[in-house]
């Protein structure tokens, strides 16, 4: 009996350094963030998705500004999601590097 093939298809499992993308599972997230986080993202969205949560499914409800409505999430910890998706690679910053926000390019 072989269980060679018994891996899902679009994720091989996490390890330290494995690059998180949309189609990881949401456990994908709980190294980077604190458990104050985490644990709403982890209670809530599977209850209010109904069905296993992905990262992507953050990345949707982050860029339509639904987070906000999970429970337990406040500003700061929507900050600290923020972050750990802009490091990542899956959304864009929000806001220009510091240094840049008086730079006039309009003129
Ligand atoms: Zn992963």
């Amino acid at each position: 009996m072989s269980a060679e093939d018994d891996r899902p298809r679009d994720h091989d499992g996490c390890g330290d350094d494995h690059v998180i993308t949309a189609g990881c599972p949401l456990d994908c997230l709980a190294p980077q963030l604190s458990a104050m986080a985490f644990g709403p993202l982890r209670h809530e969205l599977p209850w209010l998705l109904k069905r296993p949560v992905t990262v992507g499914d953050v990345v949707q409800m982050y860029l339509r500004r639904q987070l906000k409505h999970v429970r337990h999430l406040g500003p700061r910890r929507i900050g600290e999601i923020e972050l750990v998706l802009t490091l990542a690679g899956l959304i864009a910053p929000p806001y220009d590097p510091p240094g840049t926000a008086h730079a006039s390019r309009l003129s």
